[in-house]
């Protein structure tokens, strides 16, 4: 075998938890275990078929081939269409991109922005994709603390606190993977403000704005503060209100000299999103998301088992999402505790009992910057939530000091 080096940018990166999770739930599935699955942020709904068919008329169609790198121009237009009509916003043609997938828009704007050593602020928890995207483009993730017992908020100042020469951008993701929590306007306000002044990037990604139970519409930020719309780089996709996480869908709209940027790396690197899913993904832009509602009826009533199940487990805190379909309890009154094949000293540990004693897949918190907790995605079928939430009692009362 060779010695061969590899890159230094990919020793400084690790496995995506989520997706390590979530393969080993379907591989001991497969293999006939019963493991109940809270692993993956992918709905267990079925894509609506109106998209289904439309990619099924594109690939008849024979529309097979290359398309421009940066989506076919009726996409792109929807998606201006689409935001001016739910958000009042203008943006042109050459002010959005389409890639491959909401994290890929997300690594090709950090491409994009970054050059060696500059810093973006995130902060914690946060979605274990973003510091590693950051490190591989060359960049340095610094992290702010936000409070748990508040709902992970943070004020501005703090976040002013780590603001340096070097700081390219922040990423505020809204409503949160992992937490799940919607941070309020005026703090958003100030948060665009604080960027506009320091002449930095917001990252915003509203992937999961529209599961939200607030019963009020969530705001893009660019409206919220329309002064600073040219400092906003909109990260969204279609994976989780149309339930097309396989599909690779997903865009950016902002500033044209970034997605300008965007464009060449993807003609460089992907070329296209994928033709046919791009025509599917016209026609759930043009629909919108008029089938939403009993989705987020169903999430609601599995974010309402989870909560009731832990807060009956002593010690167990957990902060109450408005958004997004995750919730992140904080376990750390397990560690230190026993069973029979070890002491839980960590949140890999509790995801490791909890997998091998109650066969339940949860998320370890410390990839998410939050070492004491564990993360549990509810889009599985609620009476799987059900079974699920009475393991995890199970194994808590199960645990000896
Ligand atoms: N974003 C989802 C999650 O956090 C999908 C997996 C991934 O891309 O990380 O579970």
């Amino acid at each position: 075998m060779k010695n061969i080096a590899l890159s230094q940018r990919v020793g400084k990166i690790k496995p995506s938890a989520t997706m390590a999770i979530t393969a080993k739930a379907k591989a001991l599935k497969a293999e006939g275990v019963d493991v109940v699955g809270f692993g993956a942020g992918e709905p267990d709904f079925d894509t609506p078929d109106f998209v289904k068919e439309a990619a099924i008329d594109a690939l008849r169609a024979g529309k097979t081939k290359y398309t421009p790198g940066a989506g076919i121009p009726e996409l792109r237009d929807a998606l201006c269409q689409s935001f001016r009509q739910e958000e009042g916003l203008e943006y042109k043609r050459e002010e959005t991109i389409i890639s491959s997938g909401g994290k890929h828009a997300l690594y090709n704007i950090f491409q994009a922005i970054l050059s060696d050593g500059d810093e973006v602020i995130i902060p914690i928890p946060y979605w274990v994709s973003f510091p590693d995207q950051v490190l591989l483009a060359g960049g340095t993730p610094v992290f702010l603390h936000t409070n748990e017992a508040e709902g992970f908020s943070f004020s501005v100042e703090d976040l002013e606190k780590l603001i340096t020469p070097k700081t390219r951008a922040m990423v505020i993701n809204s409503p949160s993977n992992p937490s799940g929590a919607v941070l309020g306007e005026e703090l958003l306000r100030d948060i665009a403000k604080l960027a506009v002044e320091k002449d930095i990037y917001i990252i915003w990604d509203e992937i999961y704005k529209k599961i939200n139970y607030s019963g009020q519409k969530l705001r893009s930020l660019p409206v919220i503060y329309p002064e600073g719309k040219s400092n906003v780089l909109v990260c969204g996709g279609l994976s989780k209100a149309f339930s097309m996480t396989g599909w690779r869908i997903g865009w950016t709209l902002g500033d044209a000299r970034v997605i300008n940027a965007m464009s060449m790396i993807q003609d460089q690197s992907t070329s296209n999103p994928t033709s046919f899913a791009q025509y599917g993904a016209l026609a759930a832009l043009r629909q919108g998301t008029g089938h939403i509602g009993p989705w987020l009826a169903a999430f609601k009533e599995r974010r309402d088992i989870l909560l009731e199940g832990f807060a009956r487990i002593e010690g167990v805190s957990c902060a109450r999402p408005e958004g997004a379909f995750y919730v992140f309890p904080n376990i750390s009154c397990w560690f230190g505790k026993r069973w029979e094949k070890g002491v839980i000293k960590d949140s890999h540990d509790a995801a490791a009992y909890l997998l091998d004693y109650a066969k339940v897949a949860v998320v370890p918190g410390e990839p998410f910057g939050s070492p004491e907790n564990i993360r549990l995605s509810y889009a599985l079928a609620t009476d799987d939530v059900r079974k699920g939430m009475e393991r995890i009692a199970e194994a808590a009362r199960a645990l000896r000091p």
